[in-house]
């Protein structure tokens, strides 16, 4: 097969052991630059062109769009769809797991566990807020954060009140949630291809840092979840309309409680806390599924 990945970096690890994995099983990856593609928009012929050549010949498309540059990606990624090259995941699906809002929204619409999640534009309505997410020690999340970044403990009531007031101050949007204390520091990330769990790891925070984030110095291991926790972890990714989902879920007395699905999510810290080929898998997963012209919009 022919296959295009449009990411920045062909140096990241997930993306050199993507290449490895289809190269491995006879297919050619070719790394595409998706902020060096040029799209040209017409009614019959929708083409793309890359370096001075149009893009063509492509049966499988695999994004990996960081959340910087989401709008163009997407774009760029519709544009492959119309040309009716198969995504693995669809451009439809990563928007919506992209905005954090919608897809709590859509989650709690599909009676998922989620943290009580509270939202205001208003900067007047904070003890409101705070209040809907159950009252100090709240989280207040950017909603347009990654990474962990942007991420805040409000302990009390004031410091949770001066954190989302400096927010609003300089217009940023923000969510405030019930603190999961019970999580320990620890949350599940479970790995999901093609509506199964492929791999599973418990991600613990650095010490006194209450996120488990790997980017923030945290620390990883295999996990065995529960029946609970896969079947959250697969409708999680189903409502999304996701093939392949990261789902990050935090381990709450009243059961699983999602935090996040992350639609191009990273295989490094993964594969080497279980050891397994996730690579390997997603590119078995486009074997299988991969079909010229076959892009619908899934998921609610
Ligand atoms: P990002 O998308 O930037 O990674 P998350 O919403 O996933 O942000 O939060 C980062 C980390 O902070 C989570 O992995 C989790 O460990 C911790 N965390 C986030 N929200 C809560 C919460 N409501 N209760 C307890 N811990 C939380």
């Amino acid at each position: 097969m022919k296959i295009a990945m449009l990411a920045r970096n062909a140096k990241l690890y997930s993306h050199k052991r993507l290449v490895e994995a289809a190269e491995e099983r006879g297919h050619t990856l070719d790394v595409i630059n998706t902020l060096q593609c040029t799209m040209n928009i017409t009614s019959h012929r929708p083409t793309i062109l890359y370096r001075g050549e149009t893009l063509s010949g492509y049966e499988a498309v695999i994004p990996r769009i960081g959340a910087s540059i989401t709008h163009y990606g997407l774009a760029v990624l519709r544009q492959f769809e119309m040309a009716g090259v198969w995504p693995l995941n669809e451009s439809v699906a990563i928007g919506r797991s992209r905005d954090k809002l919608r897809s709590m929204q859509i989650f709690a619409k599909h009676g998922l566990g989620l943290p009580v999640t509270a939202f205001a534009h208003d900067p007047k309505q904070t003890d409101e807020v705070i209040k809907i997410a159950g009252g100090s020690p709240v989280v207040i999340k950017l909603l347009e954060g990654t990474q962990g970044i942007g991420v805040v403990l409000g302990e009390t009531h004031n410091s949770a009140k001066s954190v989302i007031e400096a927010f609003r101050g300089v217009n940023v949007n923000i969510l405030v949630q019930e603190f999961i204390k019970e999580a320990g520091s620890s949350d599940l990330r479970i790995f999901v291809i093609g509506g199964k769990v492929v791999a599973a790891m418990m991600r613990t925070g650095a010490e006194g840092d209450f996120r488990s984030n790997l980017h923030r110095g945290g620390s990883a291991k295999m996990i065995k979840i529960t029946p609970e926790e896969r079947s959250t972890a697969i409708r999680a990714a189903k409502v999304m309309g996701l093939n392949v989902a990261g789902v990050d879920i935090l381990r709450a007395n009243h059961g699983p409680v999602i935090m996040e699905v992350n639609s191009s999510p990273g295989i490094e810290g993964l594969e080497g806390a279980t050891g397994l080929d996730v690579a390997g898998k997603i590119i078995e997963f486009i074997e299988k599924n991969a079909v010229k012209g076959k892009t619908k919009t899934k998921g609610k």
